[in-house]
């Protein structure tokens, strides 16, 4: 089973048409849920792609362009109505707790769970989230209104016990969570096995990095270091360049110099302009620059894998 893993709602862009709907993904890490921007209609493609998202309690809107939190209020509002009672946390730019605040004011309804309202500005890459395993960060993005991106990272994982140790050698757990803090272990025998020889190093972290929306921003480069998996937006093709500088956008190449600079797994490119024809010139020139380049697919579920 895949324990960490991304299902894209929508990668369109502001305009929305019938095949692409706007911004939207659902993260998943083992028993943790994070939706990632909520743009209109976020609700009816989770029906649409049977996913279940009981699980979901952390929302995270990148910034306010309509195109990327106008489901919000439809989401909650039918939590509200399922009776939900757990809560909810919301990260997004401040000026969105008002605006969900008047709305559920003028209408009268007083939510059935606590909403958490967490403002993005005050973070300044403090973490958003964080348990034993997985952390959350923003960062801030090059665009035209304040926007964030979003990093999902696990945690430094602790050292393997090596298998074959164990079943020659059948140490009790009190032992096992000692070799695994670091310490050596004495067999029956009296011999001393040194902590490396028994274990393995750990599996290196995976990471999940989400960059939408945003002009070419190399300084978001350290922070995305080898995320395994990111998704940059890419507005426009190479000939847009002038338009993608004026408007905040990306190009497919810059995306992908992102990418490379990074030192990503692999990139998903999306949030295309209606004015693009074909998208397999955006594709192409991604390619060009990084090689392990796709096109985001809604309804597509992309595991956050280690990178090859
Ligand atoms: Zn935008």
């Amino acid at each position: 089973m895949i324990d960490f893993k991304l299902t894209v709602l929508g990668c369109g862009s502001a305009v929305p048409n019938q095949n692409a709907n706007p911004s939207s993904q659902l993260l998943t890490y083992r028993n943790k849920q994070f939706l990632i921007d909520c743009g209109e209609g976020t609700q009816m493609r989770m029906i649409k792609y049977k996913l279940r998202h009981r699980k979901l309690d952390h929302v995270l809107i990148s910034h306010l362009h309509g195109d990327h939190f106008f489901g919000l209020v439809g989401l909650l509002s039918t939590y509200h109505l399922s009776g939900r009672q757990s809560v909810i946390n919301i990260f997004a730019p401040r000026k969105l707790e008002a605006l969900i605040g008047h709305h559920f004011q003028l209408t009268g309804t007083i939510l059935s769970f606590p909403l958490l309202f967490h403002a993005l500005e005050d973070y300044k890459g403090a973490f958003l989230y964080e348990d034993d395993e997985l952390f959350v960060r923003s960062f801030p993005l090059k665009h035209s209104t304040p926007a964030w991106g979003f990093l999902l990272k696990e945690k430094e994982k602790k050292r393997r016990i090596d298998k074959a140790f164990i079943t020659a050698h059948k140490p009790e757990v009190e032992e096992i969570k000692r070799i695994l803090n670091g310490a050596d272990f004495i067999s029956n025998d009296g011999i001393l096995l040194k902590n490396k020889t028994i274990t393995h190093d750990p599996l290196p972290p995976r990471a999940y990095a989400y960059c939408s929306d945003t002009a070419y921003a190399p300084s978001i480069v350290k922070v995305i270091d080898r995320v395994n998996l990111l998704y940059h937006e890419a507005t426009f093709d190479n000939s847009m360049q002038d338009k993608a500088q004026q408007r905040k956008h990306s190009t497919a190449k810059q995306a992908a110099m992102i990418a490379k600079q990074a030192g990503a797994g692999k990139l998903l490119i999306g949030h295309f302009s209606n004015s693009i024809n074909d998208v397999g010139v955006l594709l192409k020139e991604a390619v060009e620059v990084f090689e392990h380049t796709e096109i985001c697919r809604e309804g597509e579920t992309y595991p956050v894998a280690p990178t090859n």
